[in-house]
């Protein structure tokens, strides 16, 4: 048995280079990619969180396109990827979702190291056996507001090479190395 994975994308609150709290772009990349990783390694559901009614529009008509439009019926597979996909305007509205904020564990990611992280061997081993669903929370600027880190259940150590200090991965990327070492068949 494995507990149901959930995938979020926060655009708002996140942290700029001055540790202001700002709200980014969504980017055209990092829906297709992250739906693409999301539906590969059996995420039922992927959350954008954007507070702004234009750039929800903006996803919408993307997903649109894709969904209903010729894009879809060119390339089938992109479209059953990019169903997982949706907007919500903020975490509150990603929880009701899902059954309230209570229904639900949040473990957040960073590149750099939070406390009490969970290793992905002791993650792995929570994800497997039985419980509430899991969203595991990615970051886009320079990462997650403090007040998302707070008020998760619990945190992912960063992604490293071995040996390499350097480890600003795309969030892209950070999304698909922690799906295939929780999920991903050897
Ligand atoms: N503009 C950037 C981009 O193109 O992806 C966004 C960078 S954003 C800070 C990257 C997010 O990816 C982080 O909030 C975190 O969720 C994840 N991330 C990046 N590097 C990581 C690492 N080494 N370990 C774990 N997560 C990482």
């Amino acid at each position: 048995l494995s507990r149901r994975l959930v995938v979020a994308l926060v655009h708002y609150p996140i942290v700029d280079a001055q540790k202001n709290v700002v709200t980014t772009a969504i980017t055209n990349l990092d829906i297709h990619d992250i739906s693409r990783s999301a539906r590969t390694y059996g995420c039922t559901d992927y959350f954008l969180i954007h507070p702004i009614e234009a750039q929800q529009e903006l996803l919408g008509r993307i997903l649109g396109h894709w969904r209903e439009g010729s894009s879809g019926r060119r390339i089938p597979a992109r479209k059953e990827a990019l169903s997982l996909a949706r907007g919500v305007r903020s975490l509150a509205d990603m929880f009701d979702a899902l059954g309230g904020r209570d229904a639900v564990e949040v473990w957040v990611t960073s590149a750099s190291p939070l406390l009490r992280a969970m290793t992905f061997p002791e993650a792995k081993a929570r994800l497997d056996g039985e419980g509430k669903p899991v969203v595991i929370v990615f970051g886009t600027g320079w990462g997650l507001a403090p007040s998302v880190i707070e008020n998760a259940d619990a945190a992912l150590v960063p992604i490293r090479g071995e040996g390499s200090t350097f480890n600003h991965l795309s969030v892209r990327a950070a999304c698909a190395i922690t799906l295939d070492r929780l999920r991903g068949a050897q």
